[in-house]
């Protein structure tokens, strides 16, 4: 889908500025409407971002280009300045970590879990426990008596079941040993309790420790804690700024903060 660049440029060590959507347009290609128009906003390290809007208003068009997956047709996107289509695919993609959070079970042990998120470093234990105690899942799966080769789950006769929560805090671990600094947290649509939710958003909060996150959320008590909210309304952000701004703004946010 995407082109690679003959000549490409280094992905920076560390974000230093932001990630950048520039007037970002974009259609699929079975369907020659544009599904996101003029999109334009940032994103910078420490910093969480909500995403919201009705289903099909783009959200996961928007991670998806984010993730270059597609490049866009109109606008850019850039990394300090510097157009990720500039940049070798694979590099650019270890910069980021995308948590599909109604895909967040694998039935597999602890350990596996944990280094799914970056194979290549398989055999570092001491940074997959780090990862674990970062989400404090470290605790739980120590107390198991196969502590790390646990198997997760309850497909296995000797598995341990974790709670939502924990399998949250797992991905999490997982995103994080992947040394991303941009995570993606795609919301499950159902199963989280708000307050397990609330628990888990005001530990990520704590937990960001300078990396940046973008959050696609349905549920408006965990929208409000961002830093910045995004409002998408057919393909265009119509509203941007925090909880408060948007609710001063009395727009479209304020009114389905009101509903919900
Ligand atoms: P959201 O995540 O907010 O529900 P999407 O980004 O999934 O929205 O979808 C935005 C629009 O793009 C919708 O009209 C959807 O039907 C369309 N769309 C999504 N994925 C594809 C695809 N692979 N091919 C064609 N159209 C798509």
């Amino acid at each position: 889908q995407v082109l690679e660049p003959i000549i490409p440029c280094k992905v920076p060590e560390k974000i230093k500025n932001n990630l950048e959507f520039k007037n970002v347009g974009f259609f699929y290609h079975n369907n020659v409407k544009n599904v996101i128009n003029c999109v334009n906003f940032s994103i910078k390290p420490g910093e969480i971002v909500a995403l919201v809007g009705e289903n099909g208003s783009g959200k996961s068009t928007i991670v998806k280009l984010l993730a270059r997956l597609y490049d866009p047709q109109q606008g850019h996107i850039f990394l300090d300045g510097q157009d990720i289509k500039n940049f070798k695919t694979d590099d650019f993609r270890k910069k980021i970590s995308v948590v599909f959070q109604d895909h967040i079970k694998y039935q597999l042990s602890a350990k596996e879990n944990i280094f799914l998120g970056d194979i290549e470093q398989k055999d570092n234990t001491s940074k997959i426990i780090e990862a674990a105690r970062q989400t404090d899942v470290d605790e739980k799966i120590s107390g198991f008596p196969s502590g790390y080769n646990t198997l997760l789950g309850k497909w296995f006769k000797n598995g341990e079941e974790l709670s939502i929560g924990q399998w949250q805090m797992v991905a999490i671990s997982r995103a994080f040993f992947r040394d991303a600094e941009i995570v993606i947290l795609d919301e499950p649509s159902s199963a989280l309790d708000p307050e397990t939710e609330m628990i888990i958003f005001s530990k990520l909060k704590k937990l960001m420790k300078g990396r940046a996150a973008l959050i696609i959320s349905h549920r408006y008590s965990t929208v409000k804690m961002a830093d910045k909210i995004l409002v998408l309304d057919k393909g265009h952000i119509i509203e941007q700024g925090s909880h408060e701004e948007l609710i001063k703004e009395n727009g479209k946010y304020a009114k389905l903060y009101k509903t919900q």
